[in-house]
């Protein structure tokens, strides 16, 4: 059987990075410009082409560099069957949704890994990531999803959940896509979800976002002006404390300049229900839009997108009831 063309992206993280400076901390190496002399064992899974888009930690991503990578994979999807991105996994849940909602319709497999100790270090979890990602990347199976710790999650749903442990990520309201144990078991919803991205997304993000991390008796200030959507990141299944009036004060704001308030969970498994409590029911009556199952990188990806595009306050609603690309909502 003649072998699968996969197109090797590299775009920094700590797989390819090497120690530096005294005290010593690890930074961006010399590219993967190595890898296939240093795995060699991917070129007997596919036939690999690699591409350095950029090389570095992911903390300094900015999501202009996320929707370049999407028209360059579009770009060079005719050349090949698969994808597999090398990432930093610090920001590869954002990025891993940008790109499944932006390519939901690509039609193979992008394959986004990395890992949390470099390849060149001894007990790495690299090698193992990435000989899965490239056997993942042959497939055919027409999904965006994160290759970690011996699973698949679907980018969208996903979200980074450790700092340690080699199984660092999660789809907490999904179950993964594939298991690559002894086998590599591919699980019946992979590939299989309903694509329903409005079209014209993806010229712009709109990154004039304010996020709000509650704590019991948190000040709640204004957002800064220019302010285009805002995320409070609620308690359980969505409970602010809605007696106070600097909350009050910051729903009116939003709702006297058409700024959308979107209300997600601090808990990563479960989901916001606005009609659970009254403080929930509270929220709805004063504007705010509930993210359902959604991860906060989904709620984030979507205002962004929406609001990127020009898109209104309804829009942004539509969006968040509304699985684009096969995330839980
Ligand atoms: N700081 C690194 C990054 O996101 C972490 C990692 O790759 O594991 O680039």
């Amino acid at each position: 059987m003649a072998q699968s063309h996969v197109l090797l992206i590299h775009t920094g993280g700590t797989l390819g990075m090497a120690p530096t400076g005294d005290p010593t901390s690890l930074a961006p190496g010399p590219s993967l410009d190595r890898v296939l002399e240093e795995v060699p064992e991917l070129r007997q899974l596919a036939s690999l082409k690699l591409v350095v888009a950029f090389n570095r930690d992911s903390a300094g991503n900015e999501p202009e560099d996320i929707l370049d990578l999407a028209r360059l994979i579009r770009a060079q999807a005719a050349t090949c069957d698969g994808v597999v991105l090398v990432h930093g996994t610090d920001t590869m849940a954002f990025t891993a949704t940008l790109l499944g909602f932006l390519l939901a319709d690509l039609g193979k497999p992008v394959v986004l890994t990395g890992s949390q100790r470099p390849l060149a270090y001894i007990r790495s979890d690299a090698r193992s990531n990435l000989v899965d990602a490239v056997t993942l990347a042959t497939k055919g199976i027409p999904e965006i999803g994160v290759c970690f710790g011996d699973h698949w999650y679907r980018g969208v749903a996903t979200h980074k959940l450790s700092v340690h442990r080699y199984e660092a990520f999660e789809s907490p309201n999904l179950p993964p896509l594939a298991e690559l144990g002894l086998h590599v078991q591919v699980h019946p919803h992979a590939g299989r979800f309903d694509r329903n991205v409005p079209p014209g997304l993806g010229g712009a993000f709109e990154s004039a976002l304010a996020v709000y991390a509650p704590f019991p008796g948190m000040p709640w200030a204004l957002p800064p002006d220019g302010t285009r959507g805002v995320l409070l990141e609620a308690y359980g299944a969505g409970n602010l404390p809605m007696g106070r009036p600097d909350l009050q004060a910051l729903f009116a704001h939003c709702r006297a300049r058409d700024i959308p308030l979107v209300i997600s969970s601090q808990c990563p498994w479960g989901w916001v229900d606005l009609d659970t409590y009254e403080l929930g029911a509270l929220a709805v009556e004063a504007g705010a839009i509930g993210a359902g199952r959604q991860t906060r990188w989904a709620a984030i990806a979507k205002m962004g997108l929406v609001l990127g595009a020009g898109g209104s306050i309804a829009e942004v609603r539509e969006a968040l009831s509304t699985s684009w690309a096969g995330e839980p909502v």
